[in-house]
């Protein structure tokens, strides 16, 4: 078993380490208290190849696998991970392109993301329907050979700033999973817009709207696998991204790891630095255990995938475990700050707001328990 890291890897890792250093540091508090998108860095990030890297070479793209963007995504989430899921939303919205398009499909919209700056999102959760993936009710009907389109998604990361977005709509709501097909959209479709911008708690360097699609009319190329295949091509999309965000949770970790350490080795009570208490020591330590075991659960996910083995089991280990430490990390983080943890004067209180997303997006704590008890009982 060799777990080490190819040199390009390193590099690549490097490059992302330096960026973040540089680039989203400095800004990230900014970003965070306007809420204004982040397109200089992003711009920067894209030209840098710290962007849309698992599109293949014949569009353009890195080729890189899902390990080098979970090395990538956890540097970057180090500095900020709104700024990240700007940058991850990206790959999210091209993933299904890449599990099911056609080469035209991808020459089309992948090369547009190689080409320049350009965004894409990925349309799958609704106001009444978001862990409830099959209960969606935006509906696609046949028109002669186009298909048209009409309903609401929301909580879209990049909705907005897009130019084309991958969506999911059914056929009729009472066939569940099976009446669910994806499509390729341009932002520019008449009949589609974007609603207004959520005012969020935290990652608020990344951009969330409703897409609302109102008799949006596309033609049958718009269609990315079968028309009975969204379901399957959304739970295989989930699948390859769910390391991304333990490897987000990876960056958080270690981001609250490192400010912890510096300040608990500064700051003095009852005469002695806090790192010499105890309880200010363990907390360290579970964030050190907790870093060590998130990455580890974040390589393996991204191995199996690279492998082409797909494994939900394995990407809900990471993306669970993952967005909990985090969470727990980013709030020990802010006890041992005490009040100067609770003001925006340090940057923890930012990390604990950030962190709270890992648990929610791209499927909840509780839905990747669902998937893992489904696993562990057998079906039973
Ligand atoms: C900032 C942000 C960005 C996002 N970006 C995107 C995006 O780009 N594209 C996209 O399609 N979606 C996106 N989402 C949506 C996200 O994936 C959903 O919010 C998430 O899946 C949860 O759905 P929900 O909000 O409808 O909560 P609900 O599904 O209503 O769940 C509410 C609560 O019930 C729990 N629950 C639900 N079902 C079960 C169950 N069976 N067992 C136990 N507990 C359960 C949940 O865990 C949760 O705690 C984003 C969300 C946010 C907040």
């Amino acid at each position: 078993m060799d777990l080490s890291l190819t040199e390009e890897q390193i590099a690549l890792a490097t490059t992302a380490r330096e960026f973040t250093r540089k680039e989203i540091i400095p800004k990230a508090g900014h970003h965070d208290e306007t809420g204004e998108f982040p397109t200089e860095i992003l711009k920067k990030a894209w030209e840098t190849g710290l962007m849309n890297i698992e599109i293949p070479e014949a569009y353009g793209g890195l080729c890189g696998s899902c390990l080098d963007n979970c090395l990538v995504q956890e540097e970057v989430s180090f500095g900020c991970s709104g700024i990240n899921t700007s940058m991850a939303a990206n790959s999210l919205g091209a993933t299904p392109l890449l599990v099911a398009g056609t080469d035209e499909q991808k020459q089309k919209y992948l090369s547009r993301l190689t080409s320049e700056l350009t965004f894409c999102a990925y349309c799958c959760s609704e106001p009444d329907a978001g862990s409830d993936v099959a209960g969606m009710r935006t509906r696609v009907t046949k028109h002669g050979d186009d298909y048209v389109l009409n309903g609401q998604k929301r909580w879209i990361t990049n909705g907005g700033v897009a130019s084309f977005y991958t969506v999911f709509a059914t056929f009729d709501p009472a066939l569940k999973h099976k009446g669910i097909a994806c499509f390729v959209v341009d932002a520019s479709t008449p009949g589609v817009k974007a609603g207004r911008k959520e005012h969020k708690m935290g990652q608020r360097a990344s951009n969330t709207t409703d897409v609302i699609f109102e008799d949006c009319k596309i033609p049958k190329s718009a269609l990315v696998g079968t028309e009975d295949s969204g379901f399957k091509v959304a739970m295989k999309t989930f699948d390859r991204s769910r390391p991304w965000i333990a490897a987000t949770a990876a960056g958080v970790i270690r981001r609250s790891l490192e400010e912890s350490r510096a300040y608990a080795l500064e700051r003095k009570t009852f005469g002695v630095p806090i790192a010499q208490h105890q309880a200010i020591q363990f907390m360290l330590a579970e964030m050190a255990i907790s870093y060590e075991a998130t990455r580890l659960l974040t390589h393996k996910a991204a191995w199996q995938v690279d492998k082409g083995d797909l494994s939900a089991i394995t990407s809900a280990y990471a993306k669970a475990y993952g967005a909990d430490a985090a969470m727990r990390a980013s709030t020990d983080a802010v006890q041992i700050f005490g009040g100067y943890g609770y003001t925006k004067e340090y940057p923890v209180e930012k990390l604990m707001r950030d962190a709270k997303l890992l648990q929610i997006y791209e499927g909840t704590s509780q839905i990747q328990r669902v998937v893992i008890a489904r696993n562990v009982l057998g079906g039973k």
